[in-house]
């Protein structure tokens, strides 16, 4: 049986009908929201948010649309601290992530949205804002999720609340996301993390992605991608030999890049020597290198193979995203509807859209028997035994499609269970950091180098009251996050979680 996290969101109610229809969804739902902010709780608000879908016409998705755009400008200019303005970090301790240390008493100078120094004696620049640590607060660099599927405003805010200063958006965004939410975060115009995004696309429809048949739109999607602000080519499981060949060959000239799955008439062994630079989930090599493809099973293979897994993926420099904590959350409610419930009343559910509220419900592990645990323990030798061999980690969620993933919140549950393989908090909180910042850098041009505290870094920083390398749950709770320069204190970054659920609320007293 293959369990593709990426998949689940497919099977959710807002994409079963079909790319179009999802994004006309996607669109309906935005302007619905939009249309609550102006009308407040007004009538109109529940008859916006719960008219059925099936019964919108176009017409009215723009005008709502419309009204929504006409909401959103003053709105958003008003909420984001200005990212040029100099800040100055005194008395911290920071952990800076080149390599495992800490740094006692600094002071860390911030310009136009970069990281001007740091030391232990710096002078302050006049007129700069000076936030002090009092000798007994932490700064480390902002988080990263590499595998996310968030695409609205709300979830961007939720993110940044958590600490998290980047994420990769690996598909399902809507034209929205790519046109206006994407640019808004990256330019620092709307609260957020820096966003990238890749496009999806597969041989076929069955999962919901693009659907390329030949080299030559192979060759083409790619060019429309970049057109299109996406920063990679994500392949999935049904792509043809030739098509993921033409991506590489198309890529190299473009300088986009091929990241994802293992494709089953590919393999993973193949895809890496031909030039694909990330594995999207750590399972991905169950698939096509642990077990032949096509294998129905659930059990975990045998550990005498994952020396020559290691092998390739080392000689061929790719980076894996240690997603643990997906693969056992879909573990812990296979079979068991009682965790989906468990689920639902987490209290991060008040911050995760409605509508991946009911994607959860509408998602099928529950119903699945048998069990994988022996897979999840396979998957903690596997990961322990790749960051041993110095293989590029990276840390991912595909939150909010899969139950009991919510952003923001599910990267910190990744961090604490990647600590039951053995790995170091450092090395998970390197996977998180500054490994992230490595593969952007070297594979998405024109790119401010990020993930360290370190001069001429991006500003990307997380203030805690511990050493994370002492306790990583202290980066649940931030005093504070600076992102590019945008500084935003604990009570901003409650005021944005508060926002959310206020807004998510509002929808649901009416049901
Ligand atoms: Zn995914």
């Amino acid at each position: 049986m293959r369990v593709r996290p990426c998949s689940a969101g497919s099977k959710s109610p807002k994409d079963r009908s079909g790319r179009f229809q999802y994004l006309r969804r996607a669109l309906v739902r935005h302007a619905r929201f939009e249309a609550v902010r102006i009308y407040g709780s007004a009538r109109v608000s529940a008859y916006l948010l719960f008219l059925p879908m099936e019964e919108h016409d176009l017409k009215f998705t723009f005008a709502a649309a419309a009204l929504g755009f006409l909401a959103i400008s003053p709105a958003f200019s008003q909420s984001v601290p200005d990212p040029h303005a100099v800040t100055a970090f005194t008395s911290v301790n920071v952990v800076p992530m080149d390599r495992e240390r800490v740094l006692r008493n600094q002071t860390v100078i911030v310009k136009d949205g970069k990281i001007a120094a740091v030391g232990s004696s710096l002078p302050i620049p006049a007129g700069a804002r000076v936030i002090d640590g009092r000798g007994t607060e932490w700064l480390s660099p902002g988080l990263a999720d590499m595998h996310t599927h968030s695409d609205t405003r709300n979830d961007m805010k939720v993110y940044l609340a958590n600490g998290v200063t980047t994420i990769l958006n690996m598909g399902d965004a809507s034209y929205g996301f790519m046109d206006h939410v994407l640019p808004d975060v990256n330019a620092g115009k709307s609260p957020g993390p820096y966003a990238y995004a890749s496009l999806r696309v597969d041989g076929s429809p069955e999962y919901g992605a693009f659907v390329v048949k030949t080299p030559d739109e192979a060759r083409a999607a790619m060019r429309m991608a970049k057109t299109n602000g996406y920063s990679f080519i994500k392949v999935y499981n049904n792509l043809s030999p030739e098509c993921f060949q033409a991506f590489i060959d198309e890529g190299r000239a473009l300088h986009m890049h091929v990241i994802g799955h293992g494709v089953t008439r590919v393999g993973l062994k193949k895809q890496l020597a031909a030039g694909q630079v990330m594995v999207a989930h750590s399972e991905e090599y169950f698939y096509t290198v642990f077990n032949p493809p096509g294998y129905e099973g659930n059990a975990a293979p045998d550990k005498k193979l994952i020396p020559a897994a290691i092998a390739f993926t080392r000689r061929d420099g790719a980076y894996v995203t240690a997603d643990l904590n997906t693969y056992a959350t879909i573990a812990r409610q296979w079979g068991k509807p009682e965790v989906l419930r468990q689920f639902l009343n987490m209290p991060e559910v008040k911050y995760l859209d409605p509508d991946d509220r009911l994607g959860w419900r509408h998602e099928g592990y529950i119903k699945k028997t048998g069990s994988l645990d022996g897979r999840v323990a396979f998957l903690k030798v596997l990961i322990k035994d790749m960051s041993d061999a110095g293989i590029p980690l990276i840390l991912g969620t595909d939150a909010p499609p899969i139950p009991g993933l919510v952003p923001g919140f599910s990267l910190h549950s990744d961090m604490e269970l990647l600590q039951s393989t053995g790995m170091t908090r450092y090395q998970i909180l390197a996977a998180a950091t500054r490994t992230a910042g490595r593969f952007i850098v070297h594979n998405v041009e024109g790119v401010q180098p990020f993930g360290t505290v370190a001069p001429g870094m991006r500003a990307d920083l997380v203030l805690s009251t511990k050493n994370p390398l002492d306790d990583l749950t202290t980066l649940r709770k931030p005093l504070g996050v600076m992102v590019g320069g945008a500084w935003y204190t604990q009570s901003d970054l409650q005021a944005l979680l508060d926002s959310v659920a206020k807004e998510y609320d509002a929808a649901s007293q009416h049901t």
